[in-house]
């Protein structure tokens, strides 16, 4: 119904209600009238004609004006939900979503697939340096330069503060680390101005290349991400850190 409402508009849908009414409102009338036998029939008719001409649009008009703010704010909530306000990158549990229908299309291919868990360095530092605004501007800065590396079929999502996760379809770990390698020669060459100052940054990569298959969960592919990310800080920063498998 609210579909139908959506195509037609809230002009045609006030006029397609009222006219209803006043055929239905006509045709009870009328049989009335003639079993009834009415003593003015015309001005019954005109009657049933001039209410829901008057009445109908009134209580039509505010109640599709609230389905369309209704569905306004569900595509509002969607869109929220879906996409990251400050960088316009897909969400944690958008990415997720996107990444599962991939993978099951990669094991039924048989393709490999490669995640990166992506965290920028020292951000609390660049934060307490620049102020919260400034860290703003790497955040989104950065989703810039990894979108420009990347590829238009790969996928890239923000699933919190300063972390994101790359997913490569039909990649392998050779051709994903030469990925890594690109973006974080765009990063060291990426100056970020914001008020006076130029800021720089760094971020460390965990890098997972597979080949799907049904014993191995995205769970399970994002936590071993996240533990070679680990390593990744702990071999000083700035790198990629990778396992096949
Ligand atoms: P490490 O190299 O070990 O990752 O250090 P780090 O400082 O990056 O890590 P930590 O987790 O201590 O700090 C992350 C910081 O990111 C803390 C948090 O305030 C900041 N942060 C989270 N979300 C946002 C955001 O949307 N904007 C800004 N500016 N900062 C954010
Ligand atoms: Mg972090
Ligand atoms: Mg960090």
């Amino acid at each position: 119904m609210r579909q139908l409402i959506l195509s037609l508009g809230t002009l045609a849908t006030v006029l397609i209600v009222t006219s209803f009414s006043v055929l239905c409102s006509v045709a009870l009338t009328s049989t009335l009238c003639f079993f009834e036998q009415c003593e003015a029939p015309k001005i019954a008719i005109a009657t049933a004609i001039a209410i829901p001409s008057f009445v109908a649009p009134l209580a039509t008009w505010p109640l599709v004006g609230l389905v369309m703010q209704i569905d306004s704010l569900e595509k509002e909530m969607r869109m929220m939900a879906t996409y990251d306000q400050l960088t316009g990158l897909v969400t944690r549990q958008a990415i997720f979503d996107q990444i599962e229908q991939v993978m099951h299309l990669a094991e039924r291919e048989q393709s490999h697939i490669s995640v990166h868990a992506v965290d920028l360095d020292r951000f609390k530092d660049i934060n307490d340096t620049h102020g919260h605004a400034g860290g703003d501007e790497v955040l989104k800065s950065f989703a810039i330069t990894v979108k420009e590396v990347l590829r238009k079929s790969d996928y890239l999502g923000r699933i919190g503060g300063e972390e994101f996760i790359i997913f490569l379809p039909d990649t392998s770990q050779v051709a994903a680390l030469a990925l890594s390698e690109r973006l974080h020669q765009a990063i060291r060459q990426s100056v970020v101005a914001y008020e006076q100052s130029s800021i720089r940054y760094s971020a460390s990569i965990g890098l997972v290349s597979v080949l799907p298959s049904a014993d191995v969960s995205l769970e399970e592919i994002l936590k071993r991400a996240d533990q070679l990310l680990y390593i990744a800080k702990r071999q000083g920063r700035a790198c990629t850190v990778s396992s096949n498998g």
